[in-house]
């Protein structure tokens, strides 16, 4: 089996036909590795942009690709595909750090080739999550994502004079961070197909509150409550309302037992978790206005 580190650079012009900015691939740099972990070959193509004849000073500074290089060596975004695609095989497992890359790349060739999917990558592994999950079982306490640079200062490795955020240069280094906590059969563990059908359909599918009480996955079954004192089912005495990600009502029991009962639908994509729980009903503070005259005053 063969393993490629992939990573790309990317920048987000204005994009007119869209009318919202875009993420425009501008290079793709790769190291491919045999079971080993030792490198069988390299591959590094800049892109050029079709949006501006100019890279902004921050992505310059960024990653190191000046405009001039983009113009003179910068290919097509399908020229590039195709040669990355004629390098890497069909058969080996592509990694990236964190999966913001396959977003990027889907992003890009639904734009360039109307397709929901990334066909230059088959198997994928998120070599962050990976890595991330190695060092946690050495006894690190990582708890929210951390960068290639980080993650290659934790491992004790030196960074100085790495051209860091060049796509090849990153890539590399991720090689050398894998190196280090390589584990085979816990890395496989990570492998996942992207070439199920819904694997990119369920990558991008954004989870949502329902807010419709009459949404046909909001199951009404759920929304019945019990008695927490006494076990029988309560009445409800209020409408139901919206608010907070909950649909909320007032509930009565025969044993006096009074309280709000609390429901959320979450909708994933092929799932809807549902929450269910209950809270005192707020006692309710009468205002006084400043204008009301005392009782006393007013009787008088
Ligand atoms: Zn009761």
């Amino acid at each position: 089996m063969e393993y490629i580190i992939l990573d790309n650079e990317w920048h987000t012009p204005y994009c007119k036909i869209n009318g919202k900015c875009i993420n425009e691939l501008i290079e793709i740099g790769a190291v491919k590795l045999d079971e080993n972990l030792n490198e069988i070959s390299r591959f590094s193509v800049l892109i050029k942009s079709t949006f501006t004849k100019k890279l902004s000073t921050r992505f310059q500074r960024l990653t190191n690709i000046t405009t001039e290089e983009m113009l003179q060596n910068g290919m097509t975004f399908d020229q590039a595909v195709n040669l990355y695609c004629e390098w890497a095989g069909k058969d080996a497992v592509t990694m990236t750090w964190s999966n913001s890359d396959l977003y990027v790349l889907l992003e890009n060739f639904r734009f360039r080739r109307k397709i929901n999917t990334v066909p230059m990558i088959g198997k994928y592994l998120d070599l962050q999550k990976y890595v991330q999950n190695e060092m946690i079982l050495k006894g690190s306490k990582i708890t929210s994502q951390v960068s290639v640079s980080n993650m290659a200062i934790m491992l004790g490795m030196s960074i100085d004079g790495i051209g860091l955020h060049r796509a090849l240069d990153d890539s590399l280094l991720c090689a050398e961070m894998l190196r280090k906590v390589y584990n085979k059969e816990r890395l496989h563990s990570y492998i996942i197909d992207t070439s199920v059908p819904d694997y990119y359909a369920r990558l991008t599918f954004k989870a949502y509150i329902i807010r419709d009480l009459n949404s046909p996955l909001v199951n009404k079954k759920k929304m019945d409550f019990k008695c927490e004192k006494c076990g029988r089912d309560a009445k409800r005495m209020t409408p139901w309302s919206f608010k907070g990600n909950y649909f909320k009502a007032e509930f009565s029991c025969n044993c006096g037992n009074k309280f709000v009962g609390r429901v959320a639908f979450k909708k994933y994509y092929d799932k809807v978790v549902v929450k269910h729980n209950t809270v005192p009903i707020p006692a309710t503070v009468k205002k006084v206005e400043k204008s009301d005259k005392p009782l006393e005053e007013a009787q008088n």
